[in-house]
């Protein structure tokens, strides 16, 4: 595979980044991921506009222009031929001598590589997942896409050793999100509901956009918080992603919605969403 590392291209073997680089001491940096469907990048823009608001947040320097970005994203999937997959980026503040108080000057790691893999027709989609409910110990500032994903991986494991996909995080009683997702209900009077916006969780890409597309298709929409007890009685359940787009949620801590299969609405989201995001790729 060839990889990005601040203005090269070079076979993965061969990309380095210094043992001092606050990404690896520190967790200082941040990353998208963009999706890749038929070759070209779903929801680009999106990726980017959340990119500035995380480096800005964190007061880390831009790595280069967005015209820039984008031709890196398209330079890497076409020379490692990607037709379905993502393009992961990561900025980091740079490297110094290990210390707490880093010095305004730093020169931000770049870093890009692609990611092969099926995921218009994952299995998932069709058989829908199955999560736990764990409480959430993240730090506080969880609308920065920081590298920090100690905790989400922690709980996913756990939801692996019990035999389930994912987990969805609580905090005082409510869902926050997913380990790596945005989590969704549909009420029995067919109203979609999902967390609303604040520190408290990351602004989906993907959110953002069916939230927008569901509108658009005379639904009902609700931001608002929710509980497991709620969602265990709702009448189906998703989580949305930028490389899962909509995918159905059959179980919650251990009930079952409805008969256990995906429900109308979480598939007809995923249906609208790719035709939608498709016809915007570039
Ligand atoms: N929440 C968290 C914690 C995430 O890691 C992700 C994946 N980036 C999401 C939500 C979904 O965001 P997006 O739709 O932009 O991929």
């Amino acid at each position: 595979r060839i990889v990005y590392v601040n203005g090269e291209y070079l076979p993965e073997e061969e990309a380095k980044v210094s043992i001092f680089d606050r990404g690896f001491l520190m967790a200082d940096a941040v990353y998208e991921v963009c999706s890749v469907l038929d070759g070209k990048l779903l929801e680009f823009e999106g990726h980017i506009a959340r990119l500035h608001r995380s480096l800005s947040e964190l007061k880390m320097a831009e790595p280069c222009s967005d015209e820039e970005l984008l031709e890196i994203h398209r330079e890497l999937v076409k020379r490692n031929e990607v037709k379905e997959g993502g393009v992961y980026l990561q900025v980091t503040r740079g490297a110094s001598d290990r210390d707490f108080v880093w010095a305004k000057d730093l020169k931000p790691t770049l870093v890009l590589f692609t990611q092969a893999k099926s995921i218009e027709h994952s299995p998932t989609a069709t058989t829908g997942i199955k999560v736990i409910a764990i409480e959430d110990q993240r730090w506080a500032r969880r609308d920065i896409k920081t590298v920090q994903l100690l905790f989400p991986s922690l709980a996913k494991m756990e939801a692996k050793a019990q035999g389930k996909d994912d987990a969805w995080l609580v905090e005082d009683g409510f869902v926050t999100e997913g380990t790596s997702n945005n989590a969704w209900i549909v009420t029995k009077d067919g109203t979609i509901v999902t967390r609303d916006l604040s520190t408290d969780l990351l602004h989906g890409i993907t959110r953002a956009s069916v939230m927008k597309y569901a509108k658009e298709a005379q639904m009902k929409v609700e931001e608002r918080k929710f509980t497991i007890e709620e969602a265990q009685n709702a009448a189906e359940a998703f989580f949305t992603s930028a490389s899962a787009f909509v995918t159905p949620v059959v179980e919650i801590d251990g009930a079952t919605l409805g008969d256990g299969t995906p429900g109308p609405v979480a598939r007809r989201l995923r249906e609208i969403y790719l035709a939608e995001s498709r016809a915007r790729a570039i």
